[in-house]
């Protein structure tokens, strides 16, 4: 097999990376054993918020002492496997360190909001593009739903932060909430609105249908598992795979979760972990009881968005290794949330899924060259923020491999901020 580029992991980073690279005219193999945005990938199943305003890490100042009551909450937004403590600690203590300070959190969020700002109109020239305008709705808004304005001024911080980017953040009482979200439990009474943020339709579907439009710009998807890469004095002569070499002139690392090994192979050594989330989704058409406006439940740490094919709960962090087996428990407190936020709605019959987050300590993914293998080029680790910030991490991505100078500044996703 040969090719111009090719690119490892169709999810939605892959996904987006093969559509710029294909337009740009190169021939591009995309690897995954998976299909693309199958259920394998955590762009199958997240909550498909394109959140321009996700810019903090999701560690904050004093988050840690949360911890503890997280952990013994039955209902709780966090678990971790005890058997996978020890291995995962050290990622544990640098993923608190990187929100601890007001200053830590400014910094990311200036950092990323680089890469997010714009990102509903930048998704819905994509999916123009690639014939599915109707999957992306760029002027839906989000909103951050709260019991009472206590819960907000408790994330004051974050929301300083975000004003402080030009974020536009609308402040909706309990009144208007009731009539903006007439189906949402009355235990809702304030709630916060993002108009610059948009939402996915369908994350899984997007995801294919992108995939298919590389195709017809010349791409094609090889049902097989990228093992390492074949390199002479330092320069890139083919990725190795299950089914065989693939010769080609560069390559893209965008297998999200499964990312570290073959980075470290292409010369770097990132502390990548995942974070595993779940979701459970209610089917059926827009007579479902749900959200008008995706919602972001603080209190319990879930987002609930309407999408094309039903209601969709997502949220938990579980920290555990990405081999271990789902525990459905965590699905199931999910859906106690989403019974509990919208009492109207039947969740006894609910698709649920589980995905890993592909997640570095600092919250920020690595957008960078390799150092040990030219034309290797790293595009992983988006952690919660994958989906929204995909359509500009691809561009980026195919702009590295072509040279071209990238849109912004790549200094804060170096692979080099890592190293000792
Ligand atoms: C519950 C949940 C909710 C979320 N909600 C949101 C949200 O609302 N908004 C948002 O922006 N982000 C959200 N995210 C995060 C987002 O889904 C991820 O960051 C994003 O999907 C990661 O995309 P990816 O392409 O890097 O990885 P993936 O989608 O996981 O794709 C990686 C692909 O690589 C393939 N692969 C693995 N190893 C190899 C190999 N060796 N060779 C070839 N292929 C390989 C896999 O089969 C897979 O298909 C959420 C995540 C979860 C779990």
């Amino acid at each position: 097999m040969k090719a111009d580029v090719t690119v490892i992991g169709a999810g939605i980073i892959g996904a987006q990376t093969a559509v710029q690279l294909a337009e740009r005219g190169l021939k591009v193999l995309l690897v995954d054993p998976g299909p693309p945005g199958g259920e394998q990938a955590a762009s199958f199943g997240n909550a498909a918020w394109l959140s321009s305003h996700s810019v903090t890490p999701p560690s904050a100042p004093g988050i840690w002492k949360q911890v503890p009551r997280w952990l013994s909450d039955p209902l709780g937004p966090l678990s971790i496997r005890p058997a996978y403590l020890p291995k995962v600690l050290p990622w544990l203590l640098r993923y608190l360190a990187s929100g601890s300070t007001e200053e830590k959190l400014r910094k990311t969020a200036s950092e990323l909001r680089s890469l997010l700002k714009d990102a509903p109109r930048v998704h819905a020239e994509v999916a123009a593009r690639a014939g599915v305008p109707e999957l992306i709705n760029a002027e839906s808004g989000l909103m951050h739903v709260y019991r009472d304005k206590s819960g907000y001024e408790a994330d004051a911080l974050g929301w300083r932060i975000r004003r402080e980017l030009g974020i536009v953040c609308e402040e909706i009482e309990a009144d208007e909430l009731a009539r903006l979200q007439p189906d949402l439990s009355g235990d809702y009474r304030f709630a916060v609105n993002v108009p610059e943020a948009g939402q996915c339709m369908n994350p899984a579907a997007y995801c294919a249908a992108l995939v298919d439009y590389s195709q017809t710009r010349g791409a094609s998807h090889v049902a097989a598992r990228a093992v390492g890469f074949r390199s002479e004095g330092g320069k890139l002569m083919a990725v190795r795979t299950t089914q065989g070499e693939i010769a080609c002139d560069a390559a893209v690392i965008s297998c999200g979760a499964r990312s570290a090994g073959l980075a470290a192979e292409a010369g770097d050594r990132v502390p990548l972990e995942s974070e595993r989330g779940y979701h459970v989704t209610v089917e059926g058409g827009s007579d479902l009881t749900g959200p008008t406006t995706s919602v972001m439940v603080s209190d319990r740490k879930v987002v609930i968005s309407r999408l094309a094919s039903g209601v969709r709960c997502a949220g938990q962090v579980e920290i555990a290794s990405p081999d271990a087996s789902p525990d459905w428990r965590r699905a199931e407190i999910i859906r106690t949330h989403l019974g509990a936020v919208f009492p109207g709605l039947d969740v006894s019959e609910a698709r649920v899924w589980m995905g890993l987050r592909p997640s570095l300590p600092d919250g920020k993914p690595v957008i960078a060259a390799a150092r040990g293998i030219s034309s290797v080029v790293h595009c992983f680790g988006h952690g919660h923020v994958g989906l929204v910030s995909s359509a500009r991490s691809g561009l980026l991505a195919a702009q590295l491999v072509t040279g071209e100078t990238p849109e912004i500044d790549l200094t804060p996703f170096a692979a080099a901020r890592f190293r000792r």
